[in-house]
């Protein structure tokens, strides 16, 4: 049964609900779906009928491709001046001792370990610090295009450049273009946790508001930059304020078309503030992989972080709606592992993370950070795959 036949097969289910049978035609004639019926998607929606519905949506997008990209990240420091309340992973600046602070020329070791290998991209995040101003970064940008101008470069979130730009006392526009021109390509999805101003109050209270986020995007979509999103979801927010999120993001992408992909991430709640908010099941992430592809009728991705939520998940995940796996990652990344993550080394070959798709009979494809193709792995055998065994005999004269 494909797809579209299982969803028909869905709508004539007598015990099936009148309201999600609705939703159900509306997806399958391509048609939008309101608010009101996100929020019922996550009050009534059972697991098989959400995948069946995502699982449509993603199929008629991309069959059974499943992307992934091969990056490395640098981590500038894990210092910072705002307090986020489930942020397990930064330093207050007066606890800075027990934290990094890398210089320009330490990020570009990094970048030069690199030298040879088969990496297209360089993911940036990390805290914010004072030093690690414009100029701090347009040097790095600069020196890093000219030391490798094919590596793209995936650099901070609206909350690094807020702060920032307003140090710099540079609009934001203004202050991505300097810094396209040094070399910037585009933004990475964080930063954006729940943009509902109550729940961002109590959680993110002090770093830039969900709409100073939506406006770096925006000017970042109108320098020609493509940006993505993510959603931190499980934890004190309730269902409406998750489908406001998808909602806000829905609206910018229809004004812009600048955005990629959606990655909701997981709350965990290990080490910081916020221990005692219990997380949510794997059902619960796998339903919201489903009402985000759902409900996110104008993103073309919706990415799951494979080292945030275990190998198993991610290949859950890929008929929940999930296209894109992320990247190879190596051990240099820190900010998964000290944000709770499954994974605590996470380091993946390509080989590994190739398997890990075909095993759930997928589709594999190394992607750049702009989804152009590098590698179609369809029907490429690796060296130590699938080789015949032969052995010798004895020869008889
Ligand atoms: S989530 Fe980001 S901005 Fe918030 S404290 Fe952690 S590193 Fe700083």
């Amino acid at each position: 049964m494909n797809a579209t036949q299982k969803l028909e097969f869905l709508i004539q289910d007598h015990n099936l609900s009148a309201d999600l049978k609705a939703i159900a035609t509306k997806v399958i004639q391509g048609e939008r779906i309101s608010f009101d019926e996100g929020v019922l998607l996550y009050e009534k929606g059972e697991l098989g009928y959400l995948g069946a519905l995502a699982n449509f949506i993603r199929e008629k997008r991309h069959g059974d491709k499943t992307y992934f990209n091969r990056n490395f990240h640098i981590e500038p420091t894990n210092v910072c001046v705002y307090d986020c309340k489930f942020c397990a992973y930064s330093r207050l600046i007066k606890e800075r001792e027990q934290g990094w602070e890398m210089d320009v020329d330490g990020m570009m070791e990094i970048v030069q370990k690199y030298d040879g290998e088969p990496v297209t991209e360089v993911h940036i995040t990390g805290g914010v610090v004072p030093k690690q101003n414009l100029e701090f970064y347009a040097e790095f940008f600069k020196r890093c295009k000219a030391h490798r101008p094919d590596l793209h470069i995936k650099g901070l979130t609206p909350v690094e450049y807020y702060y920032i730009f307003k140090k710099a006392k540079l609009s934001h526009y203004d202050g991505l273009k300097y810094l396209k021109e040094c070399g910037l390509d585009s933004m990475p999805g964080g930063g954006a946790e729940i943009f509902d101003s109550e729940i961002r109050e109590k959680i993110a209270g002090d770093k830039c508001t969900a709409e100073q986020w939506l406006d770096i995007h925006e000017q970042a979509h109108s320098l020609g930059m493509r940006t993505n999103a993510t959603m931190l979801y499980g934890h004190i927010e309730e269902f409406k304020h998750r489908v406001d999120h998808m909602d806000r993001l829905r609206q910018l992408q229809d004004k812009t078309g600048g955005f990629q992909a959606f990655i909701p991430l997981k709350f965990r709640n290990q080490g910081h503030q916020m221990s005692d908010v219990p997380e949510v099941s794997v059902i619960e992430d796998l339903r919201n992989y489903a009402i985000s592809r759902i409900y996110l009728d104008n993103f073309e991705h919706i990415k799951a972080y494979w080292a945030m939520i275990s190998r198993d998940t991610a290949q859950l995940s890929l008929a929940f709606g999930v296209d894109d796996i992320d990247g190879t990652l190596d051990d240099t990344t820190k900010i998964y592992s000290m944000a709770g993550a499954e994974e605590q080394t996470p380091a993946m070959s390509t080989q590994q993370l190739v398997e890990l798709i075909r095993q759930v009979g997928r589709h594999p494809i190394e992607r750049d950070t702009l989804y152009g193709v590098i590698t179609d792995f369809k029907d490429v055998v690796f060296e130590t795959e699938n080789k015949p065994k032969y052995y010798s005999l004895p020869v008889v004269e």
